[in-house]
């Protein structure tokens, strides 16, 4: 059976190139009816550290990226490494190497001299005792010396690697911890990994992973090496490019559908669709459909697919995203109008929720003040006069609803003798404080009688 997972280094937060990688093999597992895992990758102690933990549950929950297992930590498992250190130890296929870190240049400064590449020489390989009884050492695997690797990638096809290219691996440091290639592979054949579908800036891993692995005496893993994600400019992405974490999508205002599609759609393709909802992806993807070429972000196809779902999605499920950027704004939903009305007659106008956020607080709150261009046009003068009739004609509607308000502001600039927007702006201005809103109707049936009505008094005290 299928066991894919997702084996993250917790380095702040959840990197974009990170969750499309994650989205790939979780949508592996579940299109081969498999089961998906989570693995923190925190054995750098240095750089680990609770919070950047949370960022990757966080950021894999905001995607709806859900394990069947997991998350399982490294550092929970050191007592492990140190077994299978140990084992490998016992059967002479790693060995104690006591080389002092000035032999060990040495022996690299004379291969750079001779145009060799840098590798350790072997030297403790075969030494039968050690240089004396407490001599500090690092346990190295014994690497084949020779035959080729062979990995059958699923994206890239077949590579060949001389294991003449590979040294004898440290797989434990002077004080016992294991590295990063031992705990992988442990790892993997601990939890019945079936498929390694990762960065591929890990390629160079592999071929000391699947020898350690033979060694073990495992299956091996099938190899899935999805390519880096690149920024607009085509470089590597860095920070440089913006957002590069999974909840910056979020703080910029775009919903986690149209992040996941996006990711899906960078480097993987199913004919000419665009459009794919999760349970779509995992119906339609194949490891065949991506491509081996690094791809670039395209902000602006982020943008239109943020527009589609925003549009498409159910009221409700836009209002629970709007209500955390409400939240940023320090509004209670509760507190106005019904958050899925807002968004039925917002979603339209723009591309992102913080767009929409933006301009739906003045549903939730009173104008502190008036734009002071428009408020000087609109709320002085003739503009005046039409207020103080909108008023008068608004606290008459008893059915308050967006037909007869309509009427009332068309009747109050029939009897003025002003054009429609020379009415319908100075009420803007009272209600929002700025000049752009949904239109007049729709927006004085969202805030109801009582707070329009207010309002209204407010601009003309
Ligand atoms: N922890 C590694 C990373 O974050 C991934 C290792 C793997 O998938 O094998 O880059």
């Amino acid at each position: 059976t299928v066991k894919s997972r997702f084996a993250p280094s917790p380095t702040g937060y959840l990197h974009i190139g990170g969750a499309r990688t994650a989205l790939f093999s979780y949508l592996f597992a579940r299109r081969h009816g498999g089961r998906f895992v989570l693995r923190i990758e925190d054995t750098d102690r240095e750089r680990f550290t609770e919070e950047s933990v949370n960022a990757i549950l966080e950021g894999m929950a905001w995607l709806g990226l859900e394990y069947d297992e997991g998350p399982f930590y490294q550092t929970h498992r050191f007592e492990r490494y140190r077994e299978v250190i140990q084992q490998l130890l016992d059967e002479g296929k790693a060995y104690r190497c006591y080389c002092s870190r000035e032999r060990l240049d040495a022996v690299r400064e004379k291969q750079v001299e001779h145009k060799e590449k840098p590798r350790y020489d072997g030297h403790c390989r075969h030494l039968t005792e050690p240089p004396s009884a407490d001599a500090p050492y690092v346990v190295r695997f014994a690497n084949p010396q020779d035959g080729d690797v062979v990995i059958d990638d699923l994206v890239h096809g077949r590579i060949v690697i001389s294991n003449t290219e590979l040294d004898d691996l440290v797989i434990a440091r002077t004080d016992g911890s294991p590295t990063y290639n031992l705990t992988v592979v442990v790892d993997d054949m601990d939890m019945g990994i079936s498929h390694v579908i990762r960065g591929d800036d890990h390629i160079n891993n592999t071929p000391r992973q699947i020898n350690i692995l033979k060694a073990l005496g495992v299956k091996l893993p099938v190899y899935a090496h999805v390519p880096m994600i690149l920024g607009e400019d085509g470089k590597r992405l860095s920070k440089r490019h913006g957002a590069v974490g999974v909840m910056n999508y979020r703080d910029e205002g775009y919903l986690p559908e149209a992040v996941l599609n996006y990711l899906v759609r960078l480097g993987w393709s199913f004919g000419d669709e665009e459009i794919f909802s999760l349970d779509e992806m995992v119906a339609k993807f194949d490891i065949d459909g991506l491509n081996a070429k690094a791809s670039a972000l395209n902000i602006s196809k982020l943008n239109w697919l943020n527009q589609h779902y925003m549009k498409t999605l159910p009221p409700e499920h836009v209002a629970r995203h709007l209500s955390w950027h409400m939240g940023q704004r320090d509004i209670d939903p509760a507190e106005g109008p019904p958050l899925e009305s807002v968004v039925e007659v917002q979603r339209d106008r723009y591309k992102t929720l913080v767009e929409v956020a933006d301009n739906s607080v003045m549903f939730y709150r009173r104008p502190a003040e008036y734009d002071d261009k428009a408020a000087r046009k609109n709320l002085k003068g003739e503009a005046r006069g039409a207020l103080l009739a909108l008023k008068e004609g608004l606290e008459a509607v008893e059915d308050w609803q967006r037909a007869d308000l309509h009427a009332v502001v068309e009747g109050v600039a029939e009897r003025l003798e002003l054009k429609l927007g020379k009415v319908a702006q100075p009420l803007r201005v009272a209600l929002a404080g700025v000049p752009v809103s949904p239109s007049i109707d729709v927006t004085l049936e969202l805030l109801g009688k009582a707070e329009s009505v207010a309002r209204i008094d407010a601009a003309l005290a």
